[in-house]
């Protein structure tokens, strides 16, 4: 049966899905730059690609990023397949590559691994500036290293990238979460401050004080906000190894100079996050300020059947990122290097052999198909930018010459066809 039923079949203008986008050349230049310097610089910390499905048996999600938080709650794309299997548009990475990394047992050969991955993730939030329902992350996870330092590690990686990028005005926020050891005592005293503020949270914050007070701390409700400024910070419940890993982190990012505040509220929710959470904040993107969040999630590789192997990582929101990027999308924008002028049915086709021959030496070349006067031929190649023009007609083609034209100085040189694809990558290169 048509998925469409024909009666209502009729003509009219598909536009596209809410909170999605097109990402159009003229700005794509602009992500790809973004992505290119992003890629370097992870290969150059020593991350290597993986690439995971964008869809994942739901209940990966629901174990990994918990039934209690938003995304699970009410941001999931989910839907049965064909046969009611319950499957999920991807609103993370990270769940992914720890399934990948237990599935095909990564930690046997070293435990020690670095990932990263960039691609489209989905949640149905209220699309707004900077929230999309598509949007795109780039993902780096480390898995096997307990020390804190890896931690400052990706906290510099994101400074440093921003930087690169011409982000200004970005500070790293961070907190400890402490650990199964020292959390549950913090636990027990906010529960009971909650308590004592109980008439001034949100709805949401009601139910969450009792199912998970943790997250009553990162509320974005500005009655909430409030309340919480006297809630007691976890860092004075933290056990001394906790303590002396955080001291560590902080001290280190002074030292590489890596500008950034101690800010209590910022939490997560599960149980398997352990000390060190971050987020990197810029105050120009207004309310939804955060580029990159990340941290360290101890448990979760045992928590999805794997073994007790510790890991950290962070996710940044790309779309974001362009948006904050002092890069110009015109500098990347390519243009021709040369547009091929043919006048004549033979002129034509000797045209589009150079055109196939010149891309294929990677050397952009365009050409008219439609038969325009040499004028228009002209103003096309002017309109595109083209560098040079090429010139042929066929009584040139009889000479065995076509015509040279630097569309900058308009300076013209005659070119022999024999070897002419040669020779003019030769004078495109010099340049
Ligand atoms: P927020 O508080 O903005 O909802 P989050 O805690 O849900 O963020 P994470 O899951 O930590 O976000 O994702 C990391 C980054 O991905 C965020 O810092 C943000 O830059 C980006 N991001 C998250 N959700 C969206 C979205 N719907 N549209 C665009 N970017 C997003
Ligand atoms: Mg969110």
């Amino acid at each position: 049966m048509p998925i469409y039923p024909k009666k209502e079949r009729q003509i009219f203008m598909i536009q596209l899905i809410r909170g999605f986008k097109d990402i159009l050349p003229g700005e794509v230049e602009l992500w790809q730059a973004v992505e290119k310097v992003a890629r370097q610089l992870l290969e150059d910390f020593g991350f290597k690609e993986i690439r995971i499905p964008i869809m994942e048996r739901t209940e990966l999600f629901a174990r990994s990023i918990g039934e209690d938080t938003d995304i699970v709650e009410k941001e999931m794309y989910t839907f049965p397949d064909r046969k009611g299997d319950l499957i999920t548009l991807r609103p993370e990475a990270t769940a992914s590559i720890v399934r990948a990394y237990i599935q095909h047992r990564l930690y046997a050969k070293d435990p020690v691994q670095k990932f990263y991955t960039i691609g489209p993730m989905f949640r149905r939030e209220r699309p707004q500036k900077g929230r999309y329902r598509q949007f795109y992350q780039i993902n780096a996870e480390i898995f096997g290293v307990q020390s804190g330092l890896v931690d400052v590690q990706l906290i510099f990686f994101l400074v440093t990238l921003f930087s690169r990028l011409q982000v200004s005005d970005v500070k790293a926020h961070i907190n400890s979460l402490g650990c199964p050891k020292c959390r549950p005592k913090f636990k027990t005293a906010l529960s009971e401050f909650l308590e004592s503020v109980s008439d001034k949270l949100c709805s949401n914050c009601i139910r969450r004080k009792d199912r998970n007070p943790l997250r009553v701390l990162d509320c974005k409700v500005p009655s909430c906000r409030e309340a919480m400024v006297k809630a007691p910070s976890i860092l004075d419940f933290l056990c001394s190894e906790c303590k002396e890993d955080f001291d560590e982190v902080k001290n280190m990012l002074e030292k590489l100079r890596v500008p950034f505040v101690v800010d209590k509220n910022l939490v997560r929710g599960l149980d398997y996050y352990a000390r060190t959470t971050f987020e990197i904040q810029a105050e120009s993107l207004g309310a939804q300020n955060a580029v990159a969040g990340g941290g360290r999630y101890d448990g979760l590789v045992s928590e999805l059947g794997g073994p007790d192997i510790p890991a950290t990582g962070f996710a940044i929101g790309f779309d974001r990122l362009t948006e904050l990027t002092g890069l110009d999308a015109k500098q990347f924008y390519q243009k021709p290097d040369v547009f091929v002028a043919a006048l004549g049915g033979q002129s034509r086709l000797a045209a589009f052999e150079w055109v196939c021959a010149f891309g294929n030496q990677g050397i952009r070349a365009e050409l008219d198909f439609g038969g325009k006067s040499l004028k228009s031929q002209m103003k096309q190649a002017d309109r595109l930018g083209a560098r040079y023009a090429l010139i042929v007609g066929d009584d040139e083609l009889a000479k065995r010459e076509a015509v040279l034209r630097n569309m900058q100085t308009k300076e013209q040189i005659s070119v022999s066809i024999d070897g002419l694809v040669e020779n003019i990558k030769g004078i495109i290169i010099a340049e």
